[in-house]
Order: C-alpha cells, then sequence, then structure tokens
C-alpha cells in the first residue's frame, strides 16, 4: 500500500470560529526542505469576513474597562505560558531557529508582551492644562481606533505577532492579522487559545494567506483605519502607497543594516563574544543583527581573529540539538539570496574567512536538504559594496577597519537603513557623543538587545515610521481628543 503522508492543516480563525480554506499553501520544514504544512491560501472573501467580525465585536470590547480587558490579557500570558513547550517545539519547526531560542526566549516573550500590556493599560494617563486668562482648562481623552491590521514576518513569529495584537486589544481595538504565510503554525495554536482565556469571538481575527493577497487585502480596506506592519521595506513602500488614499495610521517596523563600532579601547573578549551573538543569533535573521563591523585600526588585527576563532565555533545544528547555537534559514530561495551576496561579495573582492560549506556538518541524511549555512565572516569590503549596503538578513557580517571618530560615525550613517547600532569602548564621554551621532532608533553600548519595553522601539530612515513601546503604542493604537472647558 502506499504510504500516505499526512500534513498538519492550519485553519482561518474568524468571529471565534475555525473555518476552513479550500485552498493551501506548501510550508516546509526548514530542517528538511519537504512540506509538512499546509496554510489557507485565502483571499478578500475572507479578510472581508474578519473585517465584519471584528467591526461586529469592537462596540462591546472598546467599552469594556481597561480592568477588564487586562484580566483577559493576562489569562492569556498564562495560557501561553501553560503551553510553552508545545509552542516552542512548534516554532522551532516552523522557522528552523533553534529550540533553545524558541523555548527560552521566543515564547517566553510572547506570552510576556501580553503581561506586559496587560500591566501597562492600567497605567497611563493624559494631559491636562490650565488657561486661566481665558478660564479654560484644556484635556485630552485617549479611545480606541477600530479595526487594526496586524502583519507580521517570518523571523520571530509568534513574538512579533503577539507584541502587535497585545498593544491593540489592551487598547481596546480589534483584529484582523496576518502571519507570514511561511510561519503561521504558532499564530494558529494561539488562536485555540482565545475563547478559554475568555476573548469574546470577534475582537482577534487570523486570516493566514499571502501578501499579494491577505495583505494588499487588508492594507486597502477602507474599514481597517490603522495598519502596523514589521517586515521589509520594500513592502512597506507598497503598503504606503495602497493605503495612502484612506489616511490610515502606520506603524512600519522594517529593515535594517546595523553597524558594530568598536574602538580600540574596548574590551576585546565581551565585544568579541556578543558581536558573534549579535552577528549570527536566529541565524542573523533579527532585523537588529549586527552586520558591518568597524574595528579602529589598532584592535583590527586582534578582533579579527578572535572573532573568526569564535564564528566557527558558533555552532550550526539541527533546530533540536540543544548544543547549536543556530538552526536553519527559513526557506530555500532566502538561502540562495544569502549565498547570492556571499558570492557577489568575492567578484568585489571580498575575503570570505570562514563560513565554508555546510558539507562538513554532522547531520542525518534526511537534513542533508535542509537550508543551512555557516557563520559567514567577510573583510576587504567597500563600504558602497552591496554587502555593506544591503539587507541580508542571513548569517553574514563583514569587518572593516576605521581610524577616527567622526570617520566611523560618517561611514556607519551612509546606509539608507536606520535601525539600530553598537558601540563598543569604555570612554563614557566618546560613547554619548557618538550614540547621540548615530542616525539610529536605538544605539547599544557595550551590550546589545537589552530592551526595556517601556521605552521606544523603531527605526529612522528606511527602517521605518513610527516607534512602538508602553506609551508609544499607546499613542498609536488610540486616537487623541482635545476637549476645552470655559468655567
Ligand atoms: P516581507 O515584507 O516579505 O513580509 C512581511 C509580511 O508582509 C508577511 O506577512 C508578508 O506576507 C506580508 N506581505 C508581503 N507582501 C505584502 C503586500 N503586498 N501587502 C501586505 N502585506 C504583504 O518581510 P519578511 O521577509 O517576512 O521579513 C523580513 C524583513 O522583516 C526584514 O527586512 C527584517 O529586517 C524585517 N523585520 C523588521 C523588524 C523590526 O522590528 N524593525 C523585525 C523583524 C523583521
Amino acid at each position: 500500500m502506499a504510504h500516505q503522508r499526512t500534513y498538519l492543516v492550519l485553519e482561518n480563525y474568524i468571529g471565534g470560529k475555525f473555518t476552513p480554506c479550500s485552498s493551501h499553501i506548501d510550508s516546509y520544514d526548514p530542517s528538511t526542505g519537504e512540506v509538512y504544512c499546509k496554510v489557507p491560501d485565502s483571499g478578500e472573501q475572507e479578510v472581508e469576513l474578519a473585517i465584519s467580525a471584528a467591526q461586529e465585536a469592537f462596540p462591546e470590547w472598546s467599552s469594556k474597562s481597561p480592568e477588564a480587558r487586562s484580566q483577559i490579557l493576562y489569562k492569556l500570558a498564562d495560557l501561553i505560558e501553560a503551553h510553552l513547550e508545545e509552542f516552542a517545539q512548534a516554532e522551532s519547526k516552523d522557522q528552523g531557529k533553534t529550540i533553545t531560542v524558541a523555548r527560552n526566549i521566543e515564547i517566553p516573550r510572547a506570552s510576556y508582551n501580553f503581561r506586559f500590556f496587560a500591566s501597562s493599560i492600567l497605567h497611563h494617563t493624559t494631559d491636562c492644562t490650565q488657561m486661566d486668562r481665558m478660564s479654560c482648562t484644556h484635556f485630552t481623552t485617549r479611545t480606541p481606533v477600530g479595526v487594526a491590521g496586524l502583519i507580521s514576518p517570518w523571523n520571530m513569529p509568534l513574538y512579533l505577532l503577539t507584541w502587535k495584537i497585545a498593544p491593540a486589544i489592551a487598547m481596546g481595538n480589534t483584529v484582523i492579522a496576518k502571519p507570514s504565510e511561511m510561519t503561521s503554525v504558532t499564530a494558529w495554536m494561539m488562536c485555540k487559545l482565545f475563547d478559554e482565556a475568555g476573548l469574546p469571538p470577534g475582537v482577534v481575527n487570523i486570516v493566514f494567506g499571502t501578501g499579494p493577497r491577505v495583505g494588499t487585502a487588508i492594507v486597502s480596506h477602507p474599514n481597517v483605519p490603522l495598519i502596523s506592519f514589521t517586515g521589509s521595506t520594500s513592502t512597506a513602500q507598497y503598503i504606503r502607497e495602497a493605503s495612502a488614499p484612506y489616511c490610515k495610521r502606520l506603524s512600519l517596523e522594517l529593515g535594517g543594516k546595523n553597524p558594530a563600532i568598536i574602538f580600540d579601547d574596548a574590551n576585546l573578549d565581551e565585544c568579541v563574544s556578543t558581536t558573534v551573538r549579535s552577528s549570527f543569533s536566529n541565524q542573523g535573521e533579527i532585523c537588529l543583527c549586527t552586520s558591518r563591523i568597524f574595528v579602529q585600526k589598532n584592535l583590527y588585527k586582534a578582533f579579527l581573529e578572535k572573532f573568526v576563532e569564535a564564528s566557527r565555533k558558533w555552532k550550526v545544528g539541527l533546530p533540536s540539538d540543544l548544543t547549536a547555537n543556530m538552526g536553519a534559514l527559513i526557506s530555500k530561495e532566502h538561502l540562495q539570496k544569502v549565498k547570492g551576496y556571499i558570492s557577489q561579495a568575492q567578484k568585489e573582492g571580498g575575503k570570505i574567512l570562514c563560513g565554508e560549506g555546510i558539507e562538513s556538518l554532522d547531520i542525518p541524511d534526511k537534513n542533508k536538504m535542509g537550508y543551512f549555512l555557516l557563520p559567514t565572516v567577510i573583510t576587504d569590503m567597500m563600504d558602497d559594496s552591496c554587502c555593506m549596503q544591503e539587507e541580508i538578513f542571513g548569517p553574514v557580517t563583514c569587518v572593516v577597519p576605521f581610524e577616527t571618530e567622526e570617520e566611523v560615525i560618517q561611514r556607519a550613517n551612509n546606509v539608507k537603513f536606520g535601525l539600530a547600532a553598537t558601540v563598543w569602548s569604555q570612554d563614557v564621554g566618546r560613547v554619548h557623543r557618538v550614540a547621540k551621532k548615530l542616525h539610529t532608533g536605538m544605539v547599544w553600548t557595550n551590550c546589545w538587545l537589552i530592551r526595556d519595553l517601556n521605552l521606544p522601539f523603531g527605526g529612522m530612515k528606511a527602517s521605518g515610521v513610527g516607534r512602538e513601546g508602553a506609551k508609544d503604542s499607546f499613542e498609536f493604537f488610540t486616537e487623541v481628543k482635545t476637549i476645552t472647558m470655559k468655567h
């Protein structure tokens, strides 16, 4: 009898019900290259139904007290935590990231996103001013905007989706969300918890499918006044154009080309180990990953030697391997794109110091078609080369020398992106001067990716528009109104 392959088949979640879709997109296991899951290939019709469900749920949800909404968010956080292991296993299989990252960082953070906004919604205040000469008091009120359209990418699937859903519903909006078609499983699993958490039907609707079909239908729909998007700069450009006729509120969290600036008084061991982590964590598939490393001339040789040695030790393995630092890249196309940058660097005279083929990897035969790539370090690149200018979004980083503070600030800023930077120096004055002059939304000094969710997250230039965080998300997901009272 012929062996019948079975797939995980996902369904849309609309108006509190799972609804099957007639056609599907293949979703691949990045560690084997095999199809293992079928994701709904939804279109305008499903989007229409989801928006209607969200509109219907809006009056009641938006008029609940913040305390009542907060309780539901806390419950959701607890439920995700109670199912942490299932979520972590699913995320690692779907995305290719290591189980360690999914279990210790991303799923706990997805749960924390709900907990954080469950708390922060209780503590916001609005403004009030007095104008005695006119006998007036002015004050502001804030109200939810309506149906929020939330679109997220594939690199940190549940972590980034919940970073949008949590503030949107905490502030009283209802939601139509679309995760990436390449990583939809954990969003679908989360839908199974909504009812138990007490979330009324229609408050969160998730429609699975591609960007051109589902994404387009959301961003160009007149009844979705707000779009929060995380993804590439090119998709954001399309979203700006498609949403322009409706004057939508946009929050765009986009790509980066993040520099690490290492002065010769930096603590060498610390900056090497952190910069390896900042370059290759999650296969380099984090918008905040370092991809240009500027090292001051006197430290350059010592840094490079230690950095290459540490990069070679950054272990690539199966996502389930507890000793692996890095798993598989998201897709065959993405792997080819990243490899294309490495070949281009060679053509442009770049030297590849490590990142040899994966033939040496000790992995089972069934994983040989997986999308693995070793951490790759390139030197001798010009600042205007494509590897120094474009977002690669993989485990590839360039190391180049510099001489002076002014020079490195100018070179670090010389890209279209402006998301994040790291600065390494023991000189406090220098760290402050440089941080202030960098054209990036975030600067980490002598560390990387330590976040306080209260503070703004977001980029400058082609890295985005708007900020997210406690106060920023509160402002984005609410409409403000100024009321003046004459005494
Ligand atoms: P992408 O732009 O291809 O896709 C992002 C999402 O948009 C997906 O859900 C996709 O289906 C959808 N989409 C695609 N075309 C669309 C369209 N025409 N209309 C509406 N939606 C559409 O990005 P990606 O490849 O999934 O993610 C990688 C990118 O995301 C990188 O550039 C990375 O830097 C960026 N990113 C940024 C942040 C941040 O916070 N700044 C975080 C993570 C990832």
